[in-house]
C-alpha cells in the first residue's frame, strides 16, 4: 500500500483563489516551492504563501497540472478508507439512477466530477473497464481495484489506460486484466430497451459512448417512419435507437469498417430489419457532399463527430469543421426535418457551438429552431467546482 509521507507544496502569493472555490487543479505556474522529493502520484499537502493548509492532492511532476486535489478537508487522510468513501458515494448515486432500469452499462466513476481526478470506471454488465489517467489514480491503482472487487460483484476488471493524456502524466499506456476474469471479445449490454455488443478491448475509450444514452433515447421520438442518416455512427448507437423506433430507412456512416461491422451485429442482436439499414464506410465530409450533389434528402440527421478541438489552439479549426458538416446537413434535410448535432470538445463552449450551428443554417439558406438542448447523460455528472467536466453538448434543431 502506498505510504503517506508529508510532502509540502507552497503556492505563490495570491494563487490560492481557485482552490478556495474548490477547483481541483493546481498548475505548475502557481507553485513557489515543493518540499521534499515526492514521487509521481504521491500525496502532497498544499499550503498558501501565508502558510495556511488548503488541500491535499496527488503530485504529478511531469504534468502542467502539478497537483490534482483529492480533498479540501484537512482531517481527511488520503488512505484506502478515503477511496472507499468516494467510491461508495459514486456507487450510491448510480444506484439511484439505474436501480429501476434494465440498463446495465454506465459510468460508475467520472473522474474529477466524482472527486477522483483521473479515474474513470465504466460498468459493462458483469465487467468493469477502468482508465487510470493521472499520476495519482495510477499511484492508488491496486487499492482502487481491490475496493471495486469488494464493493461490486464484478467477474473481472479490465484496464484501458491507453489514452494519450497518460503521456503528459509521465505514464506508459496500459491495457489488460487487473482482477478476475478476462472479458469476452464482445460484451452484451442492455441500455433501456436496446441491446449492444461492446468491444471493451479494442473499441474507443472504454468501448462504448455511454454519455449519449439519453440522447439516443430522445432520437426515438423523431424516427418513426423516417429516413434517418446517422453520421459518425461508431457501432450504431443512434441508428439502433432509430430502427427500434420504426425508422423507414437508416444509413450509418463511419470511417471505421470494424465499428460498422459491430453496428450490423447490433441490428441483429435487437431483432431489427437489416434490409432497412445500410452501413457506409467512408469520410462523412465527402459522403455528405456527394449526397448534396445527388440531391438525396433525409428526415432526420445525427452528427456526432469525434473531438475536433483537443486544445484551445485548435478551437478555430474545429469550428470550421463543425460548421462544414452542419452546413451540409442543413442542405440535405427535408422541410420539417430534424438535426441532432453534437460537439464533445470541452474547448468549444455551448454558446460558441450554438453560434456555429446558427451560422451553418444561415449559410445553407435554412431557417431552423432549437427544440431541445442536450448534454451528457446523468452518470457523467459535472461537479459545480469543475465546469471543464461539461464536454458534451448537443442541439436538436428543426428546419422550416
Ligand atoms: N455516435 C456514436 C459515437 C461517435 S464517435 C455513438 O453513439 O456510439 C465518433 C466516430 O466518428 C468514431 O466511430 C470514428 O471512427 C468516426 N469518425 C471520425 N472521423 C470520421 C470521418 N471523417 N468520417 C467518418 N467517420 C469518422
Amino acid at each position: 500500500m502506498p505510504q503517506n509521507q508529508h510532502y509540502k507544496i507552497i503556492l505563490k502569493p495570491g494563487r490560492e483563489d481557485s482552490l478556495k472555490r474548490h477547483h481541483p487543479w493546481i498548475f505548475s505556474g502557481a507553485v513557489k516551492k515543493v518540499e521534499g522529493n515526492p514521487e509521481n502520484g504521491a500525496t502532497v499537502d498544499i499550503f498558501s504563501a501565508a502558510g495556511r493548509w488548503l488541500a491535499s492532492g496527488a503530485f504529478s511532476p511531469q504534468s502542467q497540472i502539478l497537483v490534482r486535489v483529492w480533498s479540501f478537508l484537512q482531517e481527511e487522510a488520503i488512505t484506502p478508507e478515503f477511496f472507499k468513501n468516494r467510491l461508495k458515494k459514486a456507487l450510491f448515486s448510480r444506484k439511484q439512477l439505474f436501480e429501476a432500469s434494465p440498463t446495465n452499462a454506465y459510468r460508475l466513476i467520472n473522474a474529477e466530477s466524482d472527486g477522483l481526478p483521473g479515474l474513470v470506471v465504466d460498468r459493462y454488465g458483469d465487467f468493469a473497464v477502468c482508465q487510470f489517467l493521472s499520476a495519482g489514480a495510477e499511484f492508488w491503482k491496486e487499492t482502487i481495484v481491490q475496493l471495486l472487487m469488494e464493493m461490486f460483484p464484478f467477474k473481472g476488471i479490465f484496464e484501458r489506460s491507453d489514452e494519450d493524456v497518460r503521456e503528459k502524466e509521465g505514464l506508459q499506456p496500459q491495457k489488460g486484466v487487473l482482477a478476475g476474469e478476462m472479458p469476452p471479445d464482445l460484451i452484451e449490454i442492455q441500455e433501456n430497451s436496446l441491446r449492444f455488443w461492446v468491444d471493451v478491448k479494442q473499441g474507443h475509450k472504454t468501448g462504448f459512448y455511454l454519455d449519449q444514452r439519453d440522447n439516443r433515447d430522445f432520437l426515438g421520438r423523431f424516427a418513426n417512419e423516417k429516413d434517418v442518416l446517422n453520421c459518425f455512427s461508431y457501432t450504431g448507437g443512434f441508428g439502433i435507437a432509430a430502427l427500434k423506433a420504426g425508422a423507414k430507412s437508416l444509413i450509418n456512416i463511419d470511417s471505421s469498417a470494424n465499428s460498422l461491422q459491430i453496428a450490423r451485429q447490433n441490428i441483429d442482436l435487437n431483432g431489427l430489419d437489416t434490409q432497412r439499414a445500410e452501413q457506409m464506410t467512408g469520410d462523412v465530409f465527402q459522403i455528405l457532399r456527394r449526397f448534396r450533389d445527388e440531391g438525396r434528402l433525409f428526415d432526420v440527421i445525427v452528427l456526432d463527430p469525434p473531438k475536433f478541438a483537443g486544445s484551445v489552439n485548435q478551437v478555430e479549426k474545429a469550428a470550421r469543421g463543425y460548421k462544414d458538416i452542419n452546413w451540409l446537413a442543413f442542405r440535405i434535410l427535408r422541410p420539417g426535418g430534424i438535426l441532432f448535432t453534437f460537439s464533445c470538445s470541452a474547448h468549444i463552449k455551448p454558446p460558441l457551438f450554438q453560434k456555429i450551428v446558427a451560422d451553418a443554417a444561415i449559410d445553407a439558406g435554412r431557417d431552423a429552431g432549437i427544440i431541445q438542448f442536450l448534454s451528457q447523460a446523468a452518470d457523467h455528472p459535472i461537479a459545480l467546482n469543475f465546469p471543464e467536466g461539461h464536454y458534451l453538448k448537443g442541439l436538436i434543431c428543426q428546419v422550416d
